[in-house]
């Protein structure tokens, strides 16, 4: 109804506002806002009486006052009416303090930052502590005493890397999620004597969808049983060629143990490096990223920030998400103290007022007050924004994202239980594209919904779909948290027609399945004319009798069907409750193992709002 009456007044307005834009520099009718800025909060962007926007929102039937606030649909129309453009920022973004502007001849090379990720055991920590230690002994006295989830070596050239020590593409995602681009290029380790593994893909997919440069470190070929080129093989498999093959990707043969290839390995860092030419100016107010904040009982907040660029003073203001405060001393992660850090250092400060999130943007304002104002304002924008909006894509939210035009792409992680349906799901999904809507699949995988996947979800914008697997609980916490729209499926039919409807925003009404509980079982026992009997533990909400169930085994569903009986003790049960033991048998099914879940759960008729 809306996007009708949006048409009809584009028509009338269009001449006159090809007219109004030959005149108006471009930039001048763009605004920022964060949704749900009030009526007149936006009256005054659009230098506008209130009542014009009042007036503007009765043609579009709704009744609005003074102080009410609106959402990013409203927004966007009324804005429109009055010939501006908008465009939705985070709280962050408002409240934030602008950067002093660079001149390009004040920038300067800058050490590229580096992080190391790859499957477990295959050898970033000893890498990371080679390299850390050949440069103690060649560099200065006194070693790297501290932890402090960053340092920078020095090579014989002269030239720099600065290293994120924080392994895993579960740190690196997080960091992005929050909206720090930290890193400019991914070492991505790999044992030659193994094969790349699953965690392997899943960081090449999280380095990929972050649009970094990656360098391939194929390690241990001191062992005997190391075969470098099968690795070559299995990556070329996915696409990726490797340089000596053909491809765009360097690669280098290591060994994080005996130190050989590394030096080989880090030019070839640098020369990704070179290539993306990175360059900051050092003269002005430092800004850069938080890497990470703790609470120490003597010290206080301690912080390791890494400057992006201009130069971190003690005594500077500084201002990060919604904490402030003043730096009251720096130092380098050998514990000695520093007076200032430029681009690419990292840096541990004292002097913050709270601890800000890994990943936060920090940046050195004028004034100690002006710091303070501005966290303070973020605190309560986020508050309310907290309460009010849905950070994440999901399937409903398409609709809303069409209406404002800023959807283009909707991305989607596929999971499934073996690797035909993966394939199978992800393909039909790619080919839902429209014309209005991309649609890219930037991780699929067999196993159950993890962690890393909501991670990735998060700093992507993606939702994940599910087919025949389930989320851990600690994955399915995060997921709320987060709020990341996780669909389950057990038809492929269903997963793309669903996806489908929602990207030609029309989704109807539909029988959504509701879970009704989860039950593990403790013990099996095989008795002779009953089948296997489970008994169980309901771990949470309830287990009903005449529910649907799933039997789902390390997250992924094994069988699914009904129960065909459901005890306490020796007596027929309806239901039994989170906490309480139960015995049950499951129709046509006999092969339930200990450790097992059971999933209850029900179809119900949802309506889906239509924004
Ligand atoms: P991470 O889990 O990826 O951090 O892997 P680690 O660095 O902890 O290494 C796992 C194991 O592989 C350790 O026992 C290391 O000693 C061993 N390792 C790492 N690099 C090499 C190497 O180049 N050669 C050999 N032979 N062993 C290595």
């Amino acid at each position: 109804m809306r996007s009708k009456i949006r048409k009809q007044k584009r028509s009338d307005k269009a001449h006159e506002r090809e007219e109004q834009m030959a005149q108006d520099e471009m930039d001048k009718n763009k605004l920022q806002v964060t949704e749900f800025v009030t009526a007149n909060e936006l009256a005054s962007m659009m230098d506008l009486q209130v009542t014009q926007i009042i007036a503007a929102c009765m043609s579009l039937g709704m009744m609005v006052s003074i102080n009410q606030r609106l959402d990013a649909e409203t927004i966007a129309i009324v804005a429109e009416e009055f010939g501006f453009e908008v465009e939705f920022v985070s709280a962050d973004m408002v409240e934030a303090v602008e950067e002093e502007e660079d001149d390009p001849d004040t920038l300067e090379p800058r050490a590229p930052i580096v992080t190391v990720m790859g499957h477990v055991d295959h050898g970033k920590t000893s890498l990371l502590d080679y390299i850390r230690s050949a440069n103690v002994v060649k560099g200065e006295a006194g070693g790297i005493t501290q932890h402090i989830g960053a340092y920078e070596v020095k090579l014989e050239s002269g030239k720099k890397i600065t290293f994120l020590d924080t392994p895993g593409h579960e740190a690196f995602t997080a960091m992005r999620a929050r909206g720090a681009k930290l890193t400019d290029v991914v070492i991505i380790v790999i044992a030659a004597d193994d094969s790349v593994m699953p965690q392997t893909k899943e960081a090449i997919s999280h380095a990929q969808a972050a649009g970094v440069p990656i360098v391939f470190a194929l390690n241990k070929i001191d062992r005997d049983a190391a075969n470098p080129d099968r690795i070559r093989e299995q990556l070329s498999a996915m696409n990726i060629l490797v340089e000596e093959w053909g491809g765009k990707y360097q690669c280098q043969e290591i060994s994080a143990k005996k130190g050989i290839g590394i030096e080989s390995l880090l030019d070839k860092v640098l020369l990704e490096a070179e290539i993306l030419d990175l360059k900051a100016n050092p003269n002005k107010r430092a800004v850069g990223n938080i890497i990470e904040s703790t609470l120490d009982k003597g010290r206080g907040i301690v912080t390791t920030v890494m400057v992006a660029s201009g130069t971190m003073r003690v005594g500077d203001p500084i201002l990060a998400g919604v904490n402030s405060g003043k730096v009251k001393a720096m130092f380098d992660e050998r514990g000695k103290k520093m007076a200032s850090a430029g681009p690419s250092t990292p840096v541990v400060i004292l002097g913050f007022d709270g601890a800000p999130q890994a990943g936060d943007k920090f940046i050195i304002t004028k004034t100690e007050p002006e710091a303070r104002e501005i966290a303070n304002k973020r605190q309560q924008l986020q508050r309310e924004q907290g309460i009010r909006t849905n950070k994440h894509i999901t399937l409903d939210e398409i609709g809303r994202r069409l209406a404002i035009g800023n959807f283009k792409e909707l991305k989607v992680i596929v999971k499934g239980d073996v690797d035909g349906s993966v394939e199978a799901l992800a393909d039909s999904l790619i080919k839902l594209s429209t014309e209005e809507v991309q649609v890219s699949v930037i991780y699929k995988a067999v196993g159950q919904i993890s962690e890393s996947d909501i991670m990735l979800a998060s700093a992507s914008d993606a939702i994940i779909v599910g087919f025949q697997v389930r989320p851990s609980t600690q994955a399915r916490k995060l997921a709320e948290q987060e709020a990341i729209d996780i669909r389950l499926y057990s038809i492929i039919y269903n997963a793309i027609e669903e996806i489908k409807s929602a990207i030609e925003g029309m989704l109807e009404p539909t029988i959504e399945e509701k879970i009704l509980g989860n039950a593990q079982i403790r013990e099996v026992f095989k008795i002779t004319k009953v089948g296997t009997v489970a008994g169980c533990m309901v771990t949470d909400g309830k287990l009903v009798r005449n529910a649907k169930i799933r039997l789902i085994r390390d997250g992924v569903v094994v069988f699914s069907g009904a129960l065909s009986s459901l005890k306490r003790f020796k007596d027929d049960a309806k239901e039994v409750a989170s906490g309480f033991d139960c015995g049950l048998t499951i129709h046509n099914y006999n092969d339930m193992r200990e450790g097992d879940y059971v999933e209850a759960y029900e179809e119900v008729e949802v309506k889906r709002k239509l924004k």
